[in-house]
């Protein structure tokens, strides 16, 4: 391909908005282009990127037996009412009439489609097991669409879904799909964990994520170096450092103006771990006392799961109004207008500081679940030093991104939806089923993010854009032209991809660029050419150099790339 009759739009500067590195590079790299919030074009260069991944995508899953089909992005809403989705699912779900105001929905997965499916074309054990997948547009309409092309509205999701006789055939499908995201993720060149994680909004019985470390995420896990312990802080239990507790008397204590776990920590001179923070949340309009200790936070999606149901924190004058107290002073002993009280695990054992339900005061001393009733929930977020829960050693936590997703859904779109088949002895069951998600721009940006330099982005060898970036030095010298050109046929002919700067621009506006786009191997044709008969073949990785005669120039590159691509 000539850059001259390409658009490939490259930026000097940053986009503002931009924080994530990803966002930054792959904006001025020429590569995406915002429309709106959270919704991109994909120019030719990122097309291709996005092309690359999607290939190496599907020859897994063909591999494991995946049958490619095309579900609709839009969907009656009926699907979605069987289900149950239509009423648990808020604001994430674009929902639309059509002109005989019908409700619609545009899909954000296809669970409801594939048990539709399934519910109509499979009748009997002999038709099972299948595997479906799609690399299909998602609709979602996030609360914060950020990070460039990590989190946006509209998005290519490859999903797959397993149909399956019964629970043993199901873990056989899954872990066939593990094996394949494993090998896609390693060919795509980027690094990753597989973690257990909370199958949320999905349900079933188990689920897997793989997530690739980088500052760019927005989830975090705990591992653990010496077990390989690995999971969502969601799911993650650390097994926290013991506080040193004072004595078990309760008592009311003065603490004037301490309305901070810290103030009121320093005005009793203990440690923040020997008090409690207690946070107020709503579960609709009434409010539930949630309970961690002071030095700990809790994660939001374990209070839910404890709950069962989704809470917000509460705001002040919600506090002052339901339990009479400002929020400063809220505790659990003697604590009204609450309807429950959910303590964290490490708070079994010990006494400590509280709130006293009175502005000025704390009580010490107090037992959790002795001087107050309360139910045991894992509330706390998993934090970095803490007790591994397997083997004790120290848990280090990390950002990430999560790249993929595999869940173990069992029967819970198959039974409402009528997804049954007739086993060997002709009773009716239903489908075992099981959903598979990756997203093909996270791998790309998170390839970006954890493969990038001053320059620009050093792309993995199967996902780049192009294999070689040919620079024809001065375009108005017939000989470096007709050099480039040659090159340019051989090395397309041999099966490698180049993209050739035609453009009659400064030679250092041309490397720059090659830097910015990241495309793995450079070819300078230049004076050289003329002076000593070669060419000069740079890594961008590396940045080594090497001079090649024109007839060496294949043999090199076949060098380089084999390297690469087992890299
Ligand atoms: P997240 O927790 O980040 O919102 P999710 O759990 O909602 O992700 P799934 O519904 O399981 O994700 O989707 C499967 C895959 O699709 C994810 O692992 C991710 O790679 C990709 N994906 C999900 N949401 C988005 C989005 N808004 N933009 C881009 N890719 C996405
Ligand atoms: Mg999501």
């Amino acid at each position: 391909m000539r850059w001259n009759r390409s658009l490939i739009p490259t930026l000097r500067e940053d986009p503002a908005d931009a924080e994530a590195i990803s966002h930054k590079l792959m904006v001025r790299a020429g590569l995406v282009r915002q429309l709106a919030a959270g919704i991109y074009v994909y120019l030719p260069v990122g097309h291709r990127v996005l092309n690359k991944i999607n290939r190496v995508i599907r020859e897994e899953m063909n591999a494991i037996g995946g049958q490619e089909i095309s579900m609709p992005v839009l969907q009656p809403a009926e699907i979605w009412q069987q289900s149950g989705r239509w009423d648990a699912i808020g604001g994430e779900m674009f929902r639309l009439k059509d002109r005989n105001q019908r409700d619609m929905v545009l899909g954000m997965t296809h669970e409801e489609v594939v048990a539709w499916i399934a519910a109509r074309e499979i009748r009997s054990y002999r038709d099972l097991p299948q595997i479906w997948y799609q690399v299909q547009t998602k609709e979602r309409d996030e609360a914060r669409p950020r990070s460039g092309v990590l989190r946006t509205r509209e998005f290519l999701m490859k999903d797959s879904y397993t149909l399956d006789p019964d629970a043993a055939a199901l873990e056989v499908s899954y872990s066939a799909h593990k094996d394949a995201y494993c090998k896609i993720f390693d060919r795509c060149g980027i690094r990753y964990v597989v973690v257990d994680s909370d199958p949320g909004m999905m349900g079933g019985s188990g689920s897997h994520e793989f997530m690739a470390p980088s500052a760019a995420g927005e989830d975090d896990v705990a591992l653990c170096a010496a077990c390989g312990y690995a999971a969502n802080v969601e799911l993650a239990r650390g097994v926290p450092v013991a506080a040193s507790l004072p004595e078990a008397v309760a008592r009311e204590v003065a603490t004037p103006e301490a309305r901070t776990i810290a103030e009121v920590a320093a005005q009793l001179k203990v440690d923040a771990a020997c008090t409690v923070k207690s946070l107020v949340f709503m579960v609709g309009d009434m409010p539930v006392l949630a309970l961690v200790r002071g030095d700990h936070n809790l994660h939001e999606r374990k209070l839910a799961r404890a709950l069962r149901a989704e809470a917000r924190p509460a705001h002040p004058d919600e506090v002052r109004k339901h339990l009479g107290v400002s929020v400063g002073s809220v505790g659990p002993v003697g604590v009204r207008g609450v309807s429950r009280i959910v303590a964290d695990e490490s708070l079994k054992s010990g006494a400590y500081v509280v709130g006293a339900n009175r502005d000025g005061y704390h009580l010490a001393g107090v037992t959790v679940g002795k001087d107050f009733a309360c139910e045991w929930a894992d509330l706390q977020v998993a934090l970095p030093g803490e007790g591994c829960p397997k083997c004790g050693k120290p848990l280090t936590v990390e950002r990430v991104i999560e790249v993929g997703n595999i869940f173990k859904l069992g029967t819970q779109y198959s039974e409402p939806l009528g997804a049954m088949y007739l086993d060997e002895q002709g009773q009716q069951r239903p489908i075992v089923m099981g959903s598979y998600g990756i997203g093909p721009a996270r791998i790309a940006a998170a390839a970006v993010e954890q493969r990038h330099d001053a320059d620009g982005i050093v792309w993995p060898w199967a996902i780049a854009p192009f294999h070689v970036h040919l620079v024809p030095v001065a375009v108005k010298d017939a000989g470096q032209m007709a050099a480039a050109t040659e090159i340019e046929r051989l090395l397309t002919d041999a099966g490698f991809e180049v993209l050739m700067d035609d453009r009659d621009e400064r030679a250092g506006v041309k490397f720059k660029d090659a830097d910015l786009l990241g495309i793995p191997i450079r070819i300078t044709v230049g004076n050289a050419l003329a002076k000593e008969g070669v060419v000069e073949i740079r890594e961008r990785r590396t940045r080594a150099e090497r001079k090649v005669t024109r007839e060496g120039v294949l043999e090199a590159v076949r060098k380089i790339g084999g390297e690469l691509a087992m890299a």
